[in-house]
C-alpha cells in the first residue's frame, strides 16, 4: 500500500467542518475495507433488437472474489466488453447480482435494506468517464458539488455552499467559480468538479469507472496525479477501473487482470508488472509501450477471437488466443489460485 494517510485526521481538516457531518466508523483493524465474493451477474439479451436471442443470457461478471484494504487502490484492468464496468456498478449496488456478495467494513451492502443501503452509500461514491454527462448542465458546479451534503442533511445551506468552495480548491480548481456552470470548464477540469462531488460526502471507497480514458494524455496525468494527493491526503481507497495498464499501473497498490467477466490474475501492482504469469496478463503488458521489457521479451501478440460472453467454452476462456494452451486447457476451467503470498492465477500452468 502506498501513501495512505491515517483515514481520518487530515479529512477532519479538510473537511469535516460541514456541520452536521459524522465520521464514519473505522473499519477494525487489519480487516479488508470492501469484501467482493463470488459475485456474478448474468444479462438477458434483447430478443427485440437480436431475435436470434430469444431467451439468452450473457455472462456479464462470473464468480468475481477480491478484497480492498482501506487507502489502497485495486487497479482493475481488461479489454473493453470484459465486465469491469459491471462489476464496479455491482460493488455500488446501483445494479443487482445474481449470486454472490458484497460487504464494506463486515456490512453487508449486498442484502442490505434501503436504509442501511443509503448509509453505506454514504461511504463508496463513483466517478464516472464522462464528466459532462455526470453533471447537471442547469446547476452551478458549487450547487452539484454540494447536492450529497443536501442528500445526506449535511450542514445548513451556508455551510455547504462553504464545504462546495473548499472541495473546489481541493481539487485545485478556483472556489471563486462555484457559480459557474459545467460547460464554462474544460474536460479537465470537469472532472475535478466530477471528483470533489464524490469526495464530498468524504467515502471510504470511490470507484473511479475509466475516470480518465475520455481525456487528453497531458490531463490525465493531472487527474490521476489528485486522485493519488487526495488518497494520501484523505485516506480512501479506490477501486481503478481502465482498460489502459499504462494508468492503472500509475495509480495501483495491486492490479486485478479480467478477462471475460472473471478474474484470472491479481497481485501486488510491482510483481504484476515485474513477473506476470497469466499468458493473457503477459499479452497485455505487451502491449504497454515502455516500462515492460520482461513481458514484451517474452510476449507473443494477442491473436484469435474473443469468445462470444454469450457462448463461452467449456475450459478457460483464454485458450483460443493462448499461445501456451494445452488440450486440458480446451476442456477444464482453471481455478484462480494463490501461486505466491497476495498473487493468484487463474492457470493450468501454474496449478
Ligand atoms: Fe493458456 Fe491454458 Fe493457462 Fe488458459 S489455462 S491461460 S489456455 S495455458
Amino acid at each position: 500500500m502506498t501513501g495512505a494517510a491515517p483515514a481520518h485526521t487530515s479529512r477532519e481538516a479538510d473537511l469535516s467542518r460541514d456541520a452536521g457531518a459524522t465520521m464514519p466508523p473505522a473499519t477494525p483493524a487489519g480487516g479488508p475495507l470492501l469484501r467482493v465474493d463470488g459475485l456474478s451477474k448474468q444479462f438477458a439479451l434483447d430478443d427485440a433488437v437480436l431475435p436470434w436471442a430469444k431467451g439468452r443470457r450473457v455472462q456479464a461478471v462470473d464468480n468475481v472474489s477480491f478484497e480492498i484494504a482501506p487507502g489502497q487502490t485495486l487497479g482493475l484492468v481488461g479489454e473493453s466488453g470484459c465486465g469491469k464496468s459491471t462489476l464496479g456498478r455491482l460493488v455500488l449496488r446501483l445494479i443487482e447480482p445474481d449470486a454472490g456478495s458484497v460487504a464494506l467494513d463486515g456490512m453487508a451492502v449486498t442484502g442490505a435494506g434501503k436504509r442501511q443501503l443509503k448509509a453505506l452509500r454514504r461511504r463508496m461514491q463513483i466517478v464516472f468517464q464522462n464528466p459532462f454527462g455526470s453533471l447537471n448542465a442547469r446547476m452551478s458546479v458549487g450547487e452539484a458539488i454540494a447536492e450529497p451534503l443536501l442528500a445526506f442533511g449535511v450542514g445548513s445551506r451556508t455551510e455547504r455552499s462553504e464545504a462546495a468552495r473548499r472541495l473546489l480548491a481541493l481539487v485545485g480548481l478556483d472556489p471563486g467559480h462555484a457559480g459557474r456552470y459545467p460547460h464554462e470548464f474544460s474536460g479537465g477540469q470537469r472532472q475535478r468538479i466530477a471528483i470533489a462531488r464524490a469526495i464530498a460526502l468524504e467515502p471510504d471507497l470511490v470507484v473511479c469507472d475509466e475516470a480518465v480514458s475520455a481525456l487528453d494524455v497531458s490531463v490525465q496525468a493531472q487527474i490521476l496525479n489528485l486522485l493519488k494527493d487526495l488518497k494520501a491526503r484523505l485516506g480512501m481507497a479506490y477501486l481503478f477501473i481502465s482498460h489502459d495498464l499504462a494508468v492503472v499501473r500509475h495509480v495501483s497498490d495491486r492490479v486485478a487482470v479480467m478477462y471475460l467477466g472473471s478474474i484470472v490474475e491479481i497481485a501486488e501492482a510491482d510483481r504484476l508488472f515485474a513477473d506476470p504469469k497469466h499468458p493473457y496478463t503477459v499479452a497485455l503488458l505487451a502491449s504497454v509501450p515502455a516500462e515492460t521489457p520482461a513481458a514484451r521479451k517474452h510476449a507473443a501478440p494477442l491473436e484469435g477471437q474473443v469468445p462470444s460472453p454469450i457462448d463461452l467454452p467449456p475450459g478457460c476462456r483464454f485458450a483460443g488466443r493462448c499461445p501456451r494452451a494445452m488440450p486440458r486447457c480446451h476442456e477444464e476451467r482453471p481455478a484462480l489460485r494463490a501461486i505466491a503470498p497476495d498473487h493468484k492465477v487463474a492457470c493450468h500452468l501454474y496449478a
